[in-house]
C-alpha cells in the first residue's frame, strides 16, 4: 500500500527535478556518463545474461542511485526531445513507469520485452554492472570513483545528496 504523501518529500523531489533541468547540471551529468561509458568500453566486458540483472528480485540484488540521477532520468523520459544525445526508446504509455507497472514483478519498470527501454539515460549503476566473472574488482573501483564524483557534483551545485534504491526512488518521485 502506498502511504500518505509527505509534503517535505514532495518539495525535495521538486527541488531535485528543478536542479536536474539546470543546463550546467545537465551538461555535467551527461559528461560524467560519457566518461563512464568510455571507461567501460576500454575494459570490454560482455553482457552474458541479457537483462536478467534488471529483474532485481529474481537476480537477488538491488540498484542504488542518487536522487539527482532519478530526477534527471525522469526529466529525460518526460521530455524525450533530447538535443544532446539519442533519446530513449519511447516508453509504452509515455512518461514515468511506476514500479507496479513492471512487466515482471520486482523488476525495473523500464525493462520492456527483456530490453532496457531507456538505455541512453540509464543511471550509473546500470552502466557499470556486469555479471561477467572477473570484472568485480574494476567494477567496484570504477563505481566508487564515479559515485564520489556524483556526490561532489551535488555539492558543487548545492543540491542535497541522497542515495537510494532505484525502485523506491521512482516510487517516491512519481507520487
Ligand atoms: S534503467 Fe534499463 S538498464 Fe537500468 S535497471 Fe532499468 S531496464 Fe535495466
Amino acid at each position: 500500500m502506498v502511504g500518505a504523501i509527505d509534503p517535505d518529500e514532495r518539495s525535495d523531489w521538486q527541488a531535485w527535478r528543478a536542479a536536474a533541468a539546470r543546463p550546467a547540471v545537465d551538461a555535467e551529468l551527461r559528461a560524467l556518463y560519457t566518461e563512464v561509458d568510455a571507461a567501460i568500453a576500454q575494459r570490454g566486458p560482455t553482457c552474458w545474461t541479457s537483462g536478467k540483472c534488471c529483474k532485481f528480485d529474481s537476480f537477488g540484488h538491488r540498484l542504488y542511485v542518487t536522487a539527482l540521477e532519478v530526477a534527471w532520468f525522469l526529466g529525460q523520459i518526460d521530455s524525450p526531445a533530447d538535443a544532446h544525445a539519442a533519446p530513449p526508446t519511447p516508453v509504452a504509455g509515455g512518461g514515468i513507469r511506476l514500479p507496479q507497472m513492471a512487466q515482471t514483478p520486482g523488476a525495473c519498470p523500464y525493462q520492456l520485452d527483456g530490453r532496457c527501454s531507456t538505455h541512453t539515460v540509464r543511471p550509473l549503476g546500470c552502466r557499470i554492472f556486469f555479471c561477467q566473472a572477473g570484472t568485480e574488482d574494476w567494477q567496484q573501483d570504477l563505481y566508487e570513483l564515479f559515485l564520489t564524483r556524483l556526490r561532489a557534483m551535488h555539492e558543487r551545485h548545492a543540491v542535497e545528496y541522497r542515495y537510494m534504491d532505484w525502485i523506491a526512488g521512482l516510487e517516491a518521485a512519481g507520487r
